[in-house]
């Protein structure tokens, strides 16, 4: 059902939604909330923390004062109890003037600011005693905006799409679900947008992240059901250039480095088909791997192609390679960079290079490699970040007999267990270490209050020539959540710092606008990047040496670590700033862990044992391609559990062809279309 099908959904609020690729009622209960506020007891007037939400129970003590403007009408009361007094004010509410009644109590729910020696609440949830306890247990969620649209609209129309039975048939057999005690799809969908208790979503969540991770792994055993281990045509001879290469390095390989080149050159000189996973947390080197794996195969006489996330990461790649090729020959290599942003007479040329074979290292993204690229002797295929962004590899890829070898690389530290439930049969090789002649990044954790001093200390950074990241958790305002958005944000730093160039990022943006704005940043023209955690991965700009994080306490460890990953990357010493939104010791605690240690594998260790089910309302982010709420390192125990269920069903029932499987059949058709070839083969 079309959303504008729903009652009160206009063609303005559908557009609105349509922003954020909202069309169907499916795809609308689907979008669930990044985060849940509670109704907590309510606390006395003169305790409520400014700058906090809070709910507080007062008695009106003066008549409402209304006004009315052309354009709006504002509404003003006061509350006290014996702690203080609170001054409330509502815009265009008047309704509530009649409501409220002086001398009565009432409960008040929203944010206290202060203004002029005032404290204030702006457009308070107002509750009588009766109605607020029964808001006591629930949870309201809070959505990712686009400008124009409100929280309160979402949730109205979410709530209309479920009375309209937004939700399909229950497609996994209810044997299944009674022994996993998994709670019936439509039920979870709607408590996790509308759950009546912590301990309901904790519930409601279980079954969809089981989901995530069952259709994942059932795609994947079923795509490759005939994989396993396969004769390479492409043999390839070890040489002595490898070497050379390697030696004429202006630094020397780690000793993880070494020992997961050994394997690759074992896999590709076996005989038989790699199919391998380079897995090193940010910084730890796997780029030159991947450039020694493609000489090789250039020596031996065939083309490798190296696929990356974006555009600016592929050009990058392009450029270290040319300029080792300048400062070392290496006659074998004739690479070439093909893009998106090329004209098609550019990519025409460069699929006939590509296809004559005369270029014999091609360095491309993913979604240029979708359109129809011929290769000659295509031998090995490398893909960097490969689970973050997917690999279409419809379109260039090859004939049965001639599957050329496969490296995935990889930054997320996920425990190693975890990688081959993850990513099938590959096999795993892991840089453990990182090239010790860099600046480890200092860090801190500091409050709000420091953030003049951080303005202070990357304005020298940027008077040294250097650029800055600034991290928010939101894209957009939201009434609900007092946490910082990019939009907002890089406006008024514009007026901090009004003769650098500062530019937004994040997820919302089209791929060319993304591009567009990373190009600028890498280039050194944009000075401070003001982003989400989009930036996680897709660039390298070793110039960057800060990054402030805003409302750091509401990201996971793991996340924090990636981002971090982005500076610290050239010879200049650099710096993270943690900023904690609000002060709690648990939070402090997670954050100071943080900046004490800096290996990916023992922080993603961290995130797990500290992130109990409490820490559910935090912001909830963007995460993996594959999955909406299913976290691989916080919900291990329900992916061994999501990849039995499927061992289970597919060893009785192979091709799902029994009559209670024909549900499951069908969603998993559904689920192959909608991720569009994106799986790893
Ligand atoms: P990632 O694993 O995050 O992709 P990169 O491959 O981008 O890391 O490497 C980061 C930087 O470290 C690059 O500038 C690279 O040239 C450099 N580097 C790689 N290996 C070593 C090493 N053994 N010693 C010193 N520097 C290295
Ligand atoms: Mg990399």
């Amino acid at each position: 059902m079309n959303l504008i099908e729903l009652k009160g959904v206009g063609e303005k609020t559908q557009a609105l939604f349509e922003k954020l690729s909202i069309r169907t009622t499916n795809d609308l209960v689907r979008y669930y909330p990044v985060h849940y506020i509670s109704y907590e007891e309510p606390v006395a007037i003169g305790a409520a923390p400014v700058g906090e939400r809070a709910s507080v129970r007062g008695i009106i003590t003066r008549k409402s004062g209304l006004r009315k403007t052309a354009r709006v009408t504002v509404l003003t009361q006061q509350i006290s109890d014996p702690s203080g007094t609170l001054h409330l004010i509502w815009f265009n509410a008047p309704y509530l003037a009649s409501t409220l009644r002086t001398g009565r109590h009432y409960i008040f729910c929203g944010r206290v600011t202060e203004r002029s020696g005032k404290r204030w609440m702006e457009h308070p949830e107002v509750f009588t005693e009766e109605e607020y306890a029964l808001r006591r247990s629930t949870l309201l969620p809070v959505y990712s905006l686009t400008k124009g649209l409100r929280n309160a609209t979402v949730i109205r129309t979410m709530k209309q799409a479920f009375s309209e039975g937004a939700c399909a048939p229950e497609y996994l057999p209810e044997g299944m679900l009674r022994v996993l005690g998994l709670l019936p799809e439509d039920e979870a969908v709607r408590s996790v947008h509308f759950p009546t208790s912590k301990e309901s979503l904790l519930k409601a969540r279980e079954r969809i992240v089981f989901d995530e991770f069952f259709l994942f792994i059932l795609a994947l055993r079923t795509l490759r059901a005939d994989a396993g281990i396969k004769k390479s045509p492409f043999v390839l001879r070890s040489s002595w250039e490898m070497d050379r290469f390697l030696d004429a390095l202006p630094f020397r390989l780690t000793a993880s480095q070494r020992r997961a080149l050994g394997e690759i050159e074992s896999d590709l000189t076996s005989g038989q088909v790699m199919k391998r996973l380079l897995q090193g947390d940010v910084g730890s080197g796997k780029t030159i791997l991947a450039f020694a794996a493609m000489l090789l195969c250039a020596v031996n006489g065939y083309q490798s192609v190296l696929l990356a996330p974006t555009q600016v990461l592929a050009a990058q790649h392009y450029e270290k390679l040319c300029a080792l090729i300048e400062a070392q020959g290496l006659p074998d290599l004739s690479p070439i960079l093909l893009n998106g942003s090329m004209t098609a007479s550019q990519k025409r040329k460069c699929k006939e290079r590509i296809a004559s074979g005369q270029a014999n290292c091609v360095i491309a993204t993913h979604a240029v490699l979708q359109e129809d690229v011929c290769f000659r002797d295509l031998a090995l295929v490398i893909t960097d970040e490969q689970h973050r962004f997917g690999v279409k590899q419809r379109g260039f890829l090859i004939d049965e007999e001639r599957t050329p070898h496969m490296l995935v690389m990889s930054a997320t530290p996920i425990p190693r267990t975890l990688g081959i439930v993850y990513y099938g049969d590959l096999s795993v090789s892991v840089l453990d270490e990182k090239p010790t002649d860099r600046l480890p990044v200092k860090n801190a954790v500091v409050g709000r209050n420091s953030r003049d001093a951080s303005y202070r200390f990357i304005r020298k950074q940027l008077e040294k020539g250097h650029q800055a990241y600034i991290i928010c958790p939101m894209v957009e305002p939201n009434e609900e959540l007092e946490c910082e958005n990019v939009t907002e944000y890089a406006a008024r730093i514009r007026k901090e710092f009004p003769e650098y160039r500062i530019d937004v990022l994040h997820g919302q943006m089209t791929g060319e606008k993304k591009e567009k704005i990373m190009a600028s940043f890498a280039s050194g023209d944009t000075k401070i990047l003001v982003s989400t955690t989009v930036v996680e991965v897709g660039v390298d700009v070793p110039n960057a040496t800060v990054m402030m994080i805003e409302d750091a306490e509401r990201f996971g460890l793991a996340t924090l670590h990636q981002l971090r990953g982005r500076i610290g990357r050239g010879d200049a010493q650099s710096y993270c700033i943690f900023i904690e939104g609000t002060q709690r010791e648990e939070s402090h605690e997670r954050l100071s862990f943080l900046s004490r240690t800096n290996d990916g594998f023992e922080i993603a260790e961290k995130d797990f044992s500290m992130r109990g089910p409490g820490d559910l309302l935090g912001i909830r982010q963007s995460g993996d391609l594959f999955f909406d709420l299913a976290d691989v390192s916080r919900d291990r125990d329900i992916l061994a559990e999501a990849g039995e269920s499927v061992s289970g069903i597919l060893s009785d029932d192979p091709m799902l062809l029994l009559p209670e499987h024909a549900l499951l059949k069908d969603r998993l058709t559904g689920y192959l279309v909608r991720i569009n070839g994106n799986l790893i083969l």
